[in-house]
């Protein structure tokens, strides 16, 4: 996975929104990493979640939110690289801006990566809704889901 705020800046104006501007991280070879789910209440409501991967947080949207226990499988989109001190920020991001609505943390805690490739995902989180183990699957496209962008999400222990 390549490291990159560039679409994230681009999107932004920080003269405009409290968003952080961010900075790449020096790829830190953590075992304990970070994540967080912000619930961002922008045009459609949904639920932000970032993982801690080379330096920066790697971020989908769910729009039915994340499953809490085994057996639901919600879309998650791929969304721009968010900076690291993102997971911090709660606020309202202002009327014509990117993303505009009000950002609030949802769930946040550690997870330790069992496998990361550009496929598929599989990580223990250690957060306050989100317990256990959970899977990121890429989707393929189809007549239905187009792009590149769609994965699936679900909690599954071993
Ligand atoms: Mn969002």
């Amino acid at each position: 996975m390549i490291m990159t705020l560039e679409e994230y800046r681009r999107k932004r104006d920080f003269s405009k929104t409290g968003e952080p501007e961010g900075k790449i991280e020096n790829a830190k070879d953590r075992v304990e990493r970070i994540f967080v789910v912000q619930k961002h209440k922008a045009t459609h409501l949904h639920y932000d979640l970032r993982l801690e991967i080379d330096g920066v947080l790697k971020s989908w949207a769910v729009p039915k939110g994340p499953p809490l226990r085994e057996g639901i499988k919600r879309l998650a989109v791929q969304t721009e690289d968010h900076p690291i001190e993102y997971a911090d920020f709660e606020g309202v991001i202002p009327e014509g801006e990117y993303g505009a609505g009000t950002v609030e943390i949802w769930d946040k805690g550690t997870f330790i990566a069992e496998e990361i490739d550009d496929n598929k995902i599989i990580v223990n989180l250690n957060g306050t809704k989100m317990n256990g183990r959970y899977i990121l699957i890429k989707l393929k496209p189809s007549p239905r889901l187009k792009g590149e962008n769609n994965w699936l999400l679900f909690k599954k222990e071993k």
